[in-house]
């Protein structure tokens, strides 16, 4: 089979506390655009949030399940246990002055790879990552750097990242007890590609993961289109993972399959987009329901927590 290339992230999708404090802290301050408020198509008693940037672009879509009685969730082997955003080195700089000014809780700046890392800890405490890459970019975090996937054996999951979705070792380093692999999209990128490194991260440190607050549930991977996604979907296939049918998600089509280190991974399409029921000008205002649960709407808005924006 030919080689062929991932076109980076589409989305990651975490687990969140009571929502008001999510959207005030991802909104506020952390400047995302809530893009889309509608339910858990699996459990429509809750909702699911979407924040990116102003035009809701792929590769900037960090999304919730809310869950007002929600554990304290814990990153462990199997899980996805970081995103990062990028930020040029100016932006870096105001960042840190403005996270300082603010009295925001954060970690850090550490250096991984060369590039300065911070950390802020989001409502659940867990730790939003901020990279600082070459460039310059807009004042608003717009898009992602990476993900940051933890594993007991970092050699099965690299496999599938390098042999069927294209990316290449870009750095290895050890420190503070902590392996990290970092794999990349190679060559030159359309772009508008975003989230185009991965990091596979081991642990010395023994833990048992956990989802519930705070976690991350799923690490969404970007395909152009419909038929981009059949063709990943056949070449996941032909290496034996278990790929679920093609599953709609109103604004996007998903396809599902546990990579080989645990970690659930997506690969979600670009169209329709999240214009598809608002215009940009009004992405997340209204409560958005897929035609299923239309007739139950007035019990759906009764049932979840009113969130202001
Ligand atoms: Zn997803």
């Amino acid at each position: 089979m030919d080689k062929k290339r991932m076109n980076g992230l589409h989305h990651v999708t975490a687990i969140s506390g009571p929502p008001q404090a999510n959207v005030d802290f991802f909104t506020k301050i952390m400047d995302q655009r809530l893009v889309k408020k509608t339910v858990n198509f699996d459990d429509p008693g809750t909702y699911h949030l979407y924040y990116g940037n102003h035009t809701a672009d792929p590769g900037t879509i960090l999304t919730f399940f809310p869950f007002a009685d929600a554990g304290p969730g814990r990153a462990g082997p199997g899980m996805a246990s970081a995103y990062a955003y990028a930020l040029g080195q100016k932006d870096f700089d105001d960042w840190m002055g403005r996270m300082a000014l603010d009295g925001l809780d954060f970690d850090g700046p550490e250096e991984r790879f060369g590039q300065r890392v911070v950390k802020i800890a989001d409502p659940d405490g867990a730790k939003v990552e901020l990279v600082e890459v070459d460039g310059t970019g807009g004042p608003m975090l717009d898009g992602f750097h990476s993900v940051t996937l933890q594993l007991d054996d970092l050699g099965p999951t690299q496999r599938l990242l390098t042999d069927v979705f294209g990316y290449e070792e870009v750095g290895h380093e050890s420190k503070a007890g902590e392996e990290r692999l970092r794999l990349a999209v190679p060559g030159d990128m359309r772009e508008d590609l975003r989230g185009t490194v991965v990091d596979l991260m081991r642990s010395d440190t023994p833990s048992i993961g956990r989802q519930g607050a705070g976690s991350i549930h799923h690490v969404a991977f970007r395909a152009l289109n419909d038929e981009d996604q059949l063709d990943w979907r056949e070449r996941l296939l032909s290496v034996g993972m278990q790929v679920t049918p093609v599953i709609d998600r109103q604004y996007f089509n998903a396809i599902y399959f546990r990579e080989p280190g645990g970690v659930l991974f997506e690969i979600a399409t670009d169209p329709p987009g999240f214009t598809r029921d608002e215009e940009l000008a009004h992405l997340g205002e209204d409560l958005k329901l897929p035609a299923q649960y239309e007739a139950s709407r007035a019990r759906i808005e009764q049932i979840l927590p009113p969130i202001t924006v």
